[in-house]
């Protein structure tokens, strides 16, 4: 039996200048339920003075909860240590930065009230971010829908709601490469969003610089898709199919023409770099699937706790 009703589970890399206001924040809202709950901290190996907070606030109240992690693992880790952990009846994931609004949580536990298994919170706007990262964003939550067969929702980020049984299934999802949300929607169950205004940091600056987005973007696509294994077959059959058509073509010029119609070192040229450069992108593709395969199969654990406090069970 779960000892709270609710799990509110958030990562921190160095978010010393927000955590206090996370935690009033939550305070605030949470009180409203009337119920139990707990406010799971994640200390993904900040550099600043993130852990020190995480031990004051758990010495002011003891619903607070931290896990120190020995290193810096990755927001989706560090969010998956947080589910882990968490003890709750209902498990909402949120952003430290106080981008994610606290006061969408009730909204999203009317609806689990309701029967949802999952509430997912949808962006109607972004505040205070560039106009790069919105639209790679959109861009990419786009391509992720039209190659995947799960329904990935647009515009989600991890900030959502889950049941117990959720949370329970994920845990046996052991990927290492993490994508969270993607995970979420493949358990299925009865799915629902809210929308909401994503504000501005609190304090602080991201932590996604755009070689982390990229990877992540990465990580997403080739853990819900094959397509881009499968292009280089597309490409090869149009490839050849294009070669026959010109090799027909060469032919008859040279019956009723007599001259060579591709002439010049130029074309051989171009085409060889052509192909090259495709039969390169595809050993890549390639070579993506199997990093990822070979991580796998390493099979070394997701994470390495320091220290976890103010749990009663610790997981497996
Ligand atoms: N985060 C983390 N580990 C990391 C990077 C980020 O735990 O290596 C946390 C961070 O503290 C924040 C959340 O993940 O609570 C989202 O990160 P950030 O705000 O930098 O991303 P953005 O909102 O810009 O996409
Ligand atoms: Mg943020």
């Amino acid at each position: 039996m779960s000892n709270f009703r609710y799990s509110i589970v958030a990562p921190c890399y160095n978010e010393e200048e927000n955590l206090n206001e996370l935690y009033r924040r939550i305070t605030e809202v949470m009180e409203q339920t009337q119920e139990s709950w707990e406010l799971v901290l994640v200390n993904d190996g900040s550099a600043d003075r993130t852990l020190d907070l995480m031990i004051d606030l758990h010495a002011q109240d003891s619903r607070v909860h931290y896990i120190n992690f020995a290193r810096n693992f990755g927001h989706q880790i560090a969010v998956t240590a947080g589910m882990d952990y968490a003890q709750g009846e209902a498990i909402v994931l949120i952003d430290a930065d106080l981008q994610d609004p606290p006061e969408l949580i009730l909204e999203m536990i009317k609806k689990w009230r309701d029967g949802y298994m999952v509430i997912y919170a949808k962006r109607s706007e972004r505040k205070g971010e560039t106009w790069f990262k919105i639209w790679t964003a959109k861009l990419f939550y786009r391509i992720i829908y039209s190659i995947t067969d799960i329904h990935i929702p647009l515009d989600t980020g991890d900030f959502r709601l889950m049941d117990r049984k959720v949370v329970d299934t994920m845990k046996h999802m052991p990927e290492r490469n993490r994508f969270i949300r993607g995970m979420t929607s493949w358990v299925g169950f009865k799915q629902t969003g809210v929308e909401y205004v994503r504000e501005e940091r609190f304090a602080g600056e991201t932590n996604y610089p755009f070689r982390r987005m990229l990877k992540f973007a990465v990580t997403a696509i080739t853990g819900f898709s094959h397509v881009p294994l499968q292009m280089a077959m597309v490409l090869g059959f149009f490839v050849a199919v294009l070669s026959v058509i010109s090799i027909l073509a060469v032919t008859i010029a040279r019956f009723f023409g007599g001259e060579a119609i591709f002439g010049g070192q130029a074309t051989t040229l171009v085409t060889v770099l052509f192909l090259g450069g495709v039969q390169l992108i595809s050993l890549g593709i390639i070579g993506e699937y199997l990093g990822r395969i070979y991580d796998e199969v390493k099979a070394r654990p997701m994470y390495v706790v320091h220290k976890a406090v103010g749990f009663e069970n610790t997981p497996e």
